[in-house]
């Protein structure tokens, strides 16, 4: 029997501000263990919370980005339950009003439209951090470091919309670009500011009913995310063959070993026992000041990616990785305004330049071509000066020394060489110091012109246009009397 994945996501983003979401301790990575703390992000009793107005307004982007209705009002809960990296005894979230529910991402996906529908995106504070390797006596202690308790974070929730491992993992990165471009995320996964939970169940192939799902928590690497969902999807799979039955659980990821390995069941989940937060009142959102909220909103990848299709004719192979990074889009559209030929300026970039970007390990923003020298580069080939062999090196010189193509062609004289006396008297100069191939050439085997095309092109340092030196070739060989 075949079975069919079903995945629902929940993701964790911390909303880009300067202070904590209910006080003014700041939200800098990094800081020595327990330098941004206070009464209230130390749950210290007595300690009032303040709703941070920039961490709704990043909410509110959040839900926007993600098509969401935001809601007119919505309440923090106490989330309550027992561990020492929750002073409080609880964390605030919101629970039964959320602040936006019912939201859909759209996309192309290799010529397909899929659909994801957000169940739910709702602001919460994050936990602390238990430290528990890394000092001397790290055998028998566990340390606590409060700098993260406080730190805004939206949870976003999938409903079960997707399909496959790999499919989970793209549209985690998708969403990752969306709160990337609404500038509400870092995207920094390796210092927590983005970490998704997973839920997978199986079913056979073709039945619409959901199986029992396995939660899988704390996933930060769309690596570990695929990994993960294919292992759980394997064991699951294999259990119900073997006429088992999947047990209803949350399981971790054990990166060592490369499996899930079970954390707690169902029986014994908590019973957070949620109530409105009496120190903190419903939030109530002004519609104005949601819709200026609205009206700010930056183009987001998918909508840059289907005008890059449509406005510059890309394929959606190179819009999508184009579209999808906000530096990287910039770079494209300045290239292609300097190229005046948006497809080439494409191709280089998706060609020669990620290339070198990722040999050195660069980002765009490091990168010595600017968007007017890739642009002038392209110009160059498309008036015919050079030939494309030529660009690629021209292109690397241009990288290494960020010298201008204009300059580079005009200094090394690497001009095209055109039907010229010149390039007529390098196609003799080989036809005379390649007799052999001549002669096998005019007894039939006229698989030896390519052989001559890369000795006129090797002479020419790559600027003959090869077409060319292919019909002047063939014009010698086949008239000798002209020779
Ligand atoms: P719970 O009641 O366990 O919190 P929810 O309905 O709130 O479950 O869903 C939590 C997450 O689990 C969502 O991302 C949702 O898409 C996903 N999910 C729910 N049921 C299933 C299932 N049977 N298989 C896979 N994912 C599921
Ligand atoms: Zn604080
Ligand atoms: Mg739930």
């Amino acid at each position: 029997m075949s079975f069919e994945p079903v995945i629902g996501l929940e993701i964790h983003a911390q909303l880009l501000t300067e202070s904590k979401i209910f006080c003014g301790c700041s939200t800098a990575f990094g800081a020595p263990p327990n330098s941004h703390v206070c009464p209230v992000c130390l749950g210290l009793p007595g300690a009032l919370p303040v709703l941070n107005q920039r961490a709704v307004e990043h909410a509110v982007r959040t839900a926007v980005a993600l098509g969401c209705t935001v809601h007119e009002a919505s309440i923090f809960a106490r989330k309550n339950y027992f561990y020492p990296d929750l002073p409080k005894g609880y964390q605030i979230s919101q629970y039964e009003e959320p602040l936006a529910t019912d939201g859909c991402l759209e996309y192309l996906a290799g010529g397909t439209t899929r659909r994801v529908r957000i169940m739910r995106v709702h602001m919460e504070e994050d936990a602390g951090k238990s430290v528990h390797d890394g000092f001397p006596d790290s055998g028998s202690k566990t340390y606590l470091d409060f700098n993260r308790s406080g730190v805004p974070l939206v949870e976003i929730v999938t409903e079960p919309d997707l399909r496959a491992p790999s499919e989970a993992a793209r549209f985690f990165q998708r969403l990752r670009g969306i709160l990337l471009a609404a500038g509400v995320n870092d995207g920094n996964m390796e210092e927590g500011s983005l970490r998704c939970d997973a839920n997978v169940s199986v079913r056979p192939a073709g039945s619409d009913a959901l199986g029992v799902k396995v939660e899988i928590k704390n996933l930060n690497s769309f690596r570990f995310l695929e990994r993960a969902l294919d292992y759980e999807v394997r064991r699951q799979s294999a259990l119900l063959e073997g006429g088992g039955t999947v047990v209803q659980e949350t399981r971790l990821w054990d990166v060592a070993g490369g499996r899930t390995i079970s954390m707690r069941s169902k029986e014994e989940a908590h019973d957070y026992r949620y109530f409105p937060d009496p120190d903190l009142p419903p939030l109530v959102l002004d519609a104005e000041w949601v819709s200026r909220v609205r009206e700010s909103m930056p183009e987001l990848p998918e909508a840059r990616k289907r005008r890059f299709m449509t406005e510059h004719g890309l394929p959606e192979r190179d819009a999508t990785p184009l579209a999808d990074d906000q530096e990287l889009a910039t770079y494209f559209e300045e290239t292609a305004a300097a190229a005046k030929n948006p497809r080439a300026a494409a191709h280089w970039i998706m060609g020669p330049l990620a290339h070198r970007m990722k040999t050195a390990g660069a980002g765009i923003g490091e990168v010595t071509v600017t968007p007017a020298a890739l642009g002038a580069l392209v110009r160059l080939v498309d008036a015919g000066t050079i030939s494309n062999s030529v660009a690629r090196d021209v292109f690397e010189r241009m990288a290494d020394t960020g010298r201008s193509p204009e300059a580079i062609v005009e200094a090394e004289g690497l001009s095209q060489i055109g039907d010229s006396d010149e390039l007529q008297a390098v196609v003799r100069r080989t036809l005379a110091d390649n007799p052999a191939a001549v002669k096998k050439y005019r007894a039939g085997k006229t698989g030896t012109l390519g052989f001559l095309v890369g000795q006129v092109m090797r002479a020419t340092r790559g600027r003959a246009d090869p077409r060319l030196v292919n019909e002047l070739l063939k014009r010698a060989l086949d008239d000798p009397e002209g020779e």
